[in-house]
């Protein structure tokens, strides 16, 4: 098990690792994907460490879809007209960073990203 303190996205959340923050509610931080896999691929994180959704308190649902809606209407709002939601759940599903977090994948007709479907 990682150690909080050596958890990147903890360091993120307590700004000890500068991100250019799209925006942050109480629990919650979207800001960039240092590899974006398409453009405008933003992160969702929680403030606190959880390791993934099964570590989510359930009671934080309604702020995450919440934030889920408000960074995709920026994302409409930016050049792009539709996103992809992944999260990746235990090393065996790609988790890398032990810290949960949501991808949100803007897209747009014929950007030639295969998502499932
Ligand atoms: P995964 O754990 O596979 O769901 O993905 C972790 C994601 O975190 C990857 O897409 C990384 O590019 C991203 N990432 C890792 N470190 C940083 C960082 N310091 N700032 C922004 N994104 C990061
Ligand atoms: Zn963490």
């Amino acid at each position: 098990m990682i150690k909080q303190d050596e958890c990147i996205f903890c360091k993120i959340a307590k700004k000890e690792i500068p991100v250019e923050v799209i925006f942050e509610t109480e629990n919650f931080i979207c800001f960039p994907d240092a590899d974006p896999v398409v453009k405008g691929h933003s992160l969702i994180i929680t403030k606190k460490h959880f390791m993934n959704i099964m570590e989510l308190p359930s009671d934080l649902g309604k702020e995450l879809i919440n934030v889920i809606k408000k960074l995709g209407e920026i994302k409409l709002k930016e050049c792009f007209s539709g996103f992809n939601l992944i999260m990746n759940n235990f090393p065996e599903a790609g988790q890398i960073v032990m810290h949960a977090h949501i991808h949100l994948l803007p897209r747009k007709k014929g950007d030639g990203v295969k998502v499932l479907g």
